[in-house]
């Protein structure tokens, strides 16, 4: 079957993680700005790596037959640096006229903090003024639950933002609810220890359906794993469930959602495969 990872910092994972995911059925990914495990020290260093994202992160997904989607931010975790904040946001634009570049994401919380919350709403207006999509990572364990409520308050305290056009990340049991009421996409984390199982994902599907709904794996520079989306899509047919509701969250729900964004140009996988580039040597 084929799927989408709407949520992936392939920059952390090598390239023959990309030829497993692509073996295992991935035609797409999307990969959302992240911590780096420090700070970055200026402005120039987010430049470079939008265009690692933008440029070169595509190139190497394609030898694998892989499309390959960015979004844009500086991550929660550096906003108490509310002055590189700004500067960081104030180049973004720079980078939004992009090919493959979805939107801003993803912005959120980390500790809840006045400058986190300040830097996230800076975000969301350059995100309307820009009519840009929005994805949203929410905290992990004891604050997600108050970091989700006070970002969904944030985000429909301005009647600008349409909660079609957002996606809340890392939902888990107690915070699904929250989101799906007021009309936001979601998605599970696959993690091998902390945020979802598949198996968890799988009994929220049963509990809350497959609408406005996809999981993703968030592999990354931790303990993380690529290949969870087979994972789910396995667990999914063990529970008896049919190809056409694995294949609406898996592959149709990502691309619906990122169709919103003018960007999106999704090439059928035949089609994209034998064109696809092939790979040099790194050295
Ligand atoms: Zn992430």
């Amino acid at each position: 079957m084929y799927f989408f990872d709407p949520h992936v910092h392939m920059i952390s994972r090598v390239t023959d993680d990309y030829e497993r995911m692509a073996r295992m059925g991935c035609v797409g990914v999307s990969e959302p700005a992240f911590w780096a495990g420090f700070d970055r020290g200026s402005v120039d260093g987010f430049r470079d790596y939008f265009r690692q994202l933008t440029e070169f992160e595509p190139t190497r997904a394609g030898w694998s037959g892989v499309q390959h989607y960015a979004w844009l931010c500086i991550n929660a975790k550096e906003a108490e640096n509310v002055e590189l904040s700004r500067e960081v946001i104030a180049m973004i634009p720079e980078f939004l006229d992009k090919p493959g570049v979805l939107g801003i994401g993803e912005i959120g919380l980390n500790k809840n903090t006045p400058n986190e919350c300040t830097i996230f709403r800076e975000h969301v207006e350059l995100a309307m003024r820009t009519n840009e999509l929005i994805l949203i990572h929410t905290p992990h364990l004891d604050d997600k639950y108050k970091g989700t409520r006070m970002i969904i308050d944030m985000l429909l305290e301005d009647d600008r933002v349409d909660p079609g056009r957002v996606l809340i990340d890392h939902v888990e049991e107690h915070t699904v609810g929250l989101a799906r009421e007021e009309g936001f996409w979601c998605a599970m984390t696959l993690y091998p220890v902390t945020k979802c199982t598949p198996s968890r994902a799988a009994d929220i599907i049963e509990m809350y359906g497959d609408e406005r709904i996809m999981v993703n794996s968030a592999g990354d520079w931790g303990p993380s794993n690529p290949t969870a989306v087979p994972d789910f899509i396995m667990e999914l047919r063990r529970r008896g469930h049919s190809e056409s509701k694995i294949k609406k969250i898996v592959y149709d729900n990502p691309i619906e959602f990122f169709s919103g964004s003018e960007r999106f140009e999704f090439t059928p996988p035949d089609v994209f495969r034998e064109n696809a580039p092939t790979g040099v040597d790194a050295g």
